[in-house]
């Protein structure tokens, strides 16, 4: 955090359920590469609640306080996390790997903990969705999509009419059931996409994370990957009519192979309409730079 700021910025958080990371964000016409991270710090996420309110709340102030001294100004807090928000906004809904988080009043707490300055909070696939939207790998298309591979499965969805009128919305892609899987789902259900997709799930299956998987071993794990979510996306073109999907998350973003291998696996399967797959710009930064986005949205265009 040495740059000269000069300027209003926000201040930008991801919650994984593994690692909570910050940006630091400036917005459109202060640099020549607009919405650019220019820096950024991160810790194990805290499992409880109000521990890791705790160290949120230090980590923004301080960035807050640092960037006042050097002449900046923050315009918001925007946060994006692994798990379904609520309708309105400002709590956690379900977020299977941060339990102690759901039903909490989230965005006032962080408010209070950060001198009242404007939070936002967003499902990170919405995130995501955001970045890879107004910046990245789906600018210009009408109905996009952004799927996270990682931990989790995640997706969002985002469909614009010819006036410019958007809604963002996440979607449970990874929980779709596939015929005949039998494999029984870290949410409880049975037959979910996510039981073939989910790095966790994963890593349950094999007894270790599937970056320390043998080659052999890793082939035939992206070969029913590959398979199935092929059938996943080829759902999703057909329910949404979403034209063109951009992949982001670790897994992805360690496999790019994986990317022509599911272009083709749609192309086979999907009739009468099309899907493009597409690396995001922003592999593992989409739902950073999407968080600080929130500021900037309207609340009515994204929908939690
Ligand atoms: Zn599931």
């Amino acid at each position: 955090m040495e740059e000269r700021v000069d300027a209003s910025a926000v201040i930008a958080v991801d919650i994984g359920g593994t690692t909570t990371r910050f940006g630091f964000v400036l917005p459109e016409g202060v640099l020549a590469a607009p919405w650019t991270l220019i820096a950024s710090t991160q810790f194990s996420t805290e499992q409880g609640y109000a521990a890791q309110m705790t160290r949120l709340g230090g980590v923004v102030e301080g960035l807050a306080r640092s960037t006042r001294r050097r002449n900046g100004d923050i315009l918001g807090v925007g946060v994006s996390l692994g798990g379904r928000i609520a309708a309105d906004g400002a709590s956690v809904a379900v977020a299977p790997n941060l339990r102690d988080y759901e039903g909490r009043p989230f965005v006032h707490d962080l408010m209070e903990r950060c001198g009242g300055l404007p939070v936002r909070l967003a499902h990170d696939a919405a995130c995501g969705l955001l970045a890879e939207w107004r910046l990245g790998a789906l600018v210009g298309a009408r109905r996009g999509a952004y799927l996270t591979l990682s931990t989790g499965t995640g997706c969002a969805i985002h469909l614009e009419s010819p006036a410019g009128v958007g809604v963002n919305s996440s979607i449970e892609l990874g929980h779709q059931l596939l015929d005949g899987n039998q494999r029984v789902c870290l949410c409880g259900q049975v037959g979910c996409l996510e039981t073939y997709t989910g790095g966790r799930q994963l890593a349950l299956r094999y007894g270790q994370p599937i970056e320390t998987l043998p080659p052999e071993t890793w082939a035939e794990l992206a070969a029913a990957l590959v398979e199935k979510l092929s059938v996943g996306l080829v759902n999703l073109a057909q329910l949404t009519r979403v034209e063109r999907v951009a992949v982001g998350g670790a897994i992805a973003q360690h496999h790019l192979e994986l990317l022509p291998a599911l272009q083709a696996g749609v192309r086979v399967r999907l009739h009468g309409a099309s899907l493009d797959v597409v690396a995001a710009h922003r592999p593992a930064n989409a739902p950073l730079v999407g968080a600080a986005l929130l500021l900037t949205t309207p609340e009515g265009e994204v929908i939690h």
